[in-house]
């Protein structure tokens, strides 16, 4: 089956026909994309999906990666870390070697195309090497408070593009080019969210040894501070007294994170061998994921900062009640008393967690409208949707109202 026939069953067919409809004027025109790596991290698994997309409405789209030395991606790094506030400098040499291998790329990668998205810092300086078409810089990250050294470096590159897209508009820049907001989105068809059946569920319950005999509560997070873990616990303890439940924190290994390994510790202390919370350091297991999700009574996302926050997309598309913290993208998933509940504090957590599990006709009534919501706003088809205007906008950059 054809992908936007794929689609049509989910999203329906008169949202198809928007995309076909907006596709049709770019039919054969040539839409390539730039990023930093080809597999592992958003943007790779986001290009994946949206690449054949595109060329399934007629365009000729294709998605080139460029390549650098370790003391590359190590300024990149920090270029990553300035943008997002770190007060982080580089030396002049480094700002040398940045510019260079984005030259090298240039001259190594075909950029020729129609429209050229760059995504993220590190190919920001191709547009350098522009020879035509229009070009747009899609920003994944928060660079609304960025170092100012850096920030000065890396503005002339972003203002000689024709547009600049942000996840979130207070992510954005002031800018004298065109700005659009597009949010982030999950692939409903992948292994973290496609369908699964129950004995897939089991079978991943059983691996990671959590019984199904009491309503579950999870949170699916890397194991940093900013996502509250101690929070949850501390919310889940005040529930127990009152409505007996599981606690499901799951997260990566933190192998590769000093801060992780230290937050994992602490986690590990306050849930103090209590049966009933099941702290999972695990790998990389999508499909693990996506059964607990399932599985799950309600979903948390106890953050105290976030940027979008795509684990609750994922649990609300799997018709899941999300109580939230009030941060970062997180409202724009989490509709106070629609999809879920907006918190400040475990004691808040607490609550909506205890009146949720005595109203499972409420938590299901909130699970169906979170799938609807993220039907609408949150899946891939809506992002490929909000590129096809941004195309048409590069094209005519005067004009308010286009015409097809
Ligand atoms: N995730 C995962 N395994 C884990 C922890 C997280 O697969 O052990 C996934 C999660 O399902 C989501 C992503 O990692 O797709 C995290 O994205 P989010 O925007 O929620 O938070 P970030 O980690 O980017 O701050």
């Amino acid at each position: 089956m054809s992908l936007l026939s794929a689609y049509a069953e989910v999203i329906g067919p008169e949202a198809v026909h928007t995309l076909e409809r907006l596709a049709a004027p770019l039919r054969g025109r040539s839409f390539l994309h730039v990023n930093s790596t080809a597999a592992g991290g958003g943007v790779a698994e986001i290009l994946t999906q949206l690449v054949p997309i595109f060329r399934e409405l007629g365009l000729d789209c294709r998605w080139e990666v460029i390549a650098g030395t370790p003391e590359f991606f190590d300024v990149t790094k920090t270029f990553h870390n300035a943008l997002q506030g770190e007060a982080t400098g580089l030396a002049d040499a480094q700002y040398d070697l940045y510019r260079r291998v984005n030259e090298d790329n240039a001259r190594r990668l075909d950029l020729s195309a129609d429209y050229v998205f760059i995504h993220d810092p590190q190919p920001a300086a191709l547009i350098a090497s522009r020879k035509g078409g229009k070009w747009c810089w899609r920003c994944h990250i928060d660079a609304s408070h960025p170092h100012p050294a850096v920030w000065e470096f890396l503005r002339p590159y972003v203002e000689s593009y024709d547009a600049a897209v942000f996840s979130m508009a207070s992510y954005s820049q002031v800018l004298p080019i065109l700005q659009f907001r597009i949010p982030p989105a999950i692939d409903p068809f992948s292994q973290k969210n496609r369908d699964l059946s129950d004995r897939e569920i089991e079978r991943a319950l059983k691996k990671y040894a959590v019984p199904r005999d009491k309503p579950i509560i999870l949170q699916v997070s890397r194991f940093d501070r900013f996502k509250d873990p101690l929070g949850v616990i501390a919310a889940y303890r005040m529930v127990k007294p009152y409505a007996d439940c599981r606690l499901v924190l799951a997260g990566g290994t933190a192998a590769d994170d000093p801060e992780g390994a230290l937050v994992l510790a602490q986690v590990r202390e306050a849930a103090a061998e209590d049966p009933n919370i099941h702290v999972l350091a695990m790998p990389q297991d999508d499909l693990a994921i996506n059964a607990l999700q399932r599985a799950a009574a309600i979903v948390l996302q106890k953050s105290t900062r976030e940027g979008f926050g795509l684990t609750v997309s994922e649990a609300l598309w799997k018709k899941k009640p999300v109580i939230a913290g009030a941060v970062g993208g997180l409202p724009l998933q989490v509709i106070e008393g629609a999809t879920g509940y907006l918190v400040h504090s475990p004691e808040g957590a607490a609550f909506r967690i205890r009146s949720l599990l005595k109203r499972p006709a409420l938590a299901r009534r909130m699970g169906q409208r979170g799938r609807d919501h993220v039907r609408l706003h949150f899946l891939l088809s809506r992002q490929a949707r909000d590129y096809l205007f941004l195309l048409h906008a590069m094209d005519r950059p005067e004009e308010t109202i286009i015409r097809l």
